[in-house]
């Protein structure tokens, strides 16, 4: 009994009510960007059924004029600027940047996490953010919230995740720092030399990975004074991505430093996040590989403000770190959108608050990422890189239904991308009107 009621109060009755009963839904759509890449159109109606897209029709019909059962519901969007769900391609759904890191990393357990995660994905979900691929967090505890997700069991943005982040021996995303009876390193993602990484790499496809992710270069947030210049190998890098690869899971490598970057995209992989340093010369062999670059503006800018503003919040180290590559990240961004570079939309939340996720696009806008294409980011792009364009990116017929809608239009008043005024997942509309808890860390706000 108790389960149950834990099961209610995490939104399981709707998820539940959507798999055992056909429902069909019809939204109104006043103005309709079918697929980013395209001109939008008016006056349309999305027909639904269950989780799926069933067909769009010119003019606002009726459950008869679609010839589908009378009881459809009707959904009033005719005022609004609806398109497809945005998807962020980079974050850490299952923590948020906490004051007390040093001690949470030796205290939390993973099954604190999952639930950490659920609230997260919530906030995700209500910023208007259907899809996100996780790239890096505790394997099983990662692995549980999607599967639960998935499954209709609870409520959330539809997830890809990596599992444990791919690292060096005392590089980003091992835990440096502690004694080592305190933290008993190495867990599953740390490798050094080529056998040991291909194991790594097949062990997270083992426990249920859709992606690898690795880090080629040093990290902002490692408690450590390590840089954010190369770390593994290239010999390494080309095991980790062949041994990925011939599994059938695209690679996604954190990368700041140049050589790191260059080595990453030597070795194939699928998308480089952050970028920080990228160059001509960079973006030349982006284009060359056709690999995305994740941008993650917001978490330099975040790191940045946290280590200009409380200069006391990060150790010495990381306080270094933070202030050297925050500001450089807009100029990669700058170089690459000029050069052609494959971008999908990704934010790196968790270093910024979940539910932020939007500000991206008006940070990407500043640096002159004009709204059309920070769009097609954030939806046919970031899908083609998480391998779910088949369900989701745009709105056609056989799709997930995953909708959202503003009250202006973004391709002209691209904040209103900061507030939705609608959000449906797979079918199921989320409830936006839910006042937040009180913040584990109100920081920082925008
Ligand atoms: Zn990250």
């Amino acid at each position: 009994m108790r389960l149950v009621l834990l099961l209610l109060s995490l939104g399981f009755s709707a998820a539940l009510t959507a798999q055992v009963t056909t429902e069909w839904k019809i939204i109104h759509a006043g103005t309709l960007l079918a697929d980013a890449r395209e001109a939008v159109s008016s006056e349309q109606s999305i027909i639904i059924r269950n989780n799926v897209i069933v067909q769009i029709l010119d003019g606002y019909v009726t459950a008869a004029d679609a010839n589908i059962p009378s009881g459809a519901r009707v959904i009033d969007l005719r005022n609004q600027f609806v398109m497809a769900g945005l998807i962020d391609s980079h974050t850490h759904i299952l923590s948020q940047q906490e004051p007390n890191r040093r001690e949470i990393a030796v205290t939390r357990t993973p099954e604190f996490s999952t639930l950490m995660g659920y609230e997260f994905g919530m906030r995700t979900l209500r910023a208007g953010f259907t899809s996100i691929r996780n790239v890096g967090g505790s394997r099983n505890a990662i692995f549980a919230l999607r599967d639960a997700i998935n499954q209709g069991v609870v409520m959330g943005p539809r997830i890809r995740a990596a599992g444990q982040g791919i690292t060096p021996t005392g590089g980003h995303g091992d835990g440096g720092g502690f004694r080592d009876d305190v933290f008993p390193e190495p867990h599953s993602g740390v490798c050094d030399g080529v056998t040991e990484c291909r194991k790594a790499v097949r062990t997270q496809v083992k426990f249920g990975a859709d992606h690898i992710k690795y880090v080629a270069t040093g990290g902002v947030l490692s408690q450590t004074a390590t840089g954010t210049e190369q770390q593994f190998t290239d010999e390494e890098q080309i095991a980790l991505v062949q041994a990925a690869h011939a599994m059938g899971r695209k690679v996604a490598a954190h990368a700041h430093g140049k050589a790191g970057m260059m080595a990453a995209l030597h070795a194939g992989v699928d998308s480089i996040e952050h970028g920080s340093y990228l160059d001509e010369e960079v973006a030349d062999l982006f284009v060359a590989t056709g690999a995305y670059l994740v941008p993650t503006l917001i978490a330099g800018h975040t790191v940045e403000r946290i280590a200009t503003e409380r200069p006391d919040f990060y150790i010495p180290a990381v306080r270094q770190k933070a202030l050297e590559v925050g500001p450089i990240m807009r100029n990669a961004l700058r170089i690459a959108y000029e050069k052609g570079v494959k971008i999908a939309y990704g934010t790196d939340a968790g270093v910024n608050d979940h539910g932020t996720n939007a500000y991206e696009a008006v940070l990407m806008n500043q640096t002159g990422v004009p709204a059309r294409d920070i769009l097609i980011s954030a939806t046919v792009n970031a899908a083609d890189l998480m391998g779910i364009y088949d369900i989701a990116g745009t709105l056609e017929a056989g799709k997930d239904a995953d909708i959202v809608a503003y009250d202006d239009n973004p391709l002209e008043e691209l904040d209103t991308l900061l507030h939705p005024a609608f959000v449906m997942a797979r079918g199921t509309e989320v409830d936006l009107d839910v006042p937040l808890p009180p913040d584990l860390f109100p920081w920082p706000e925008f």
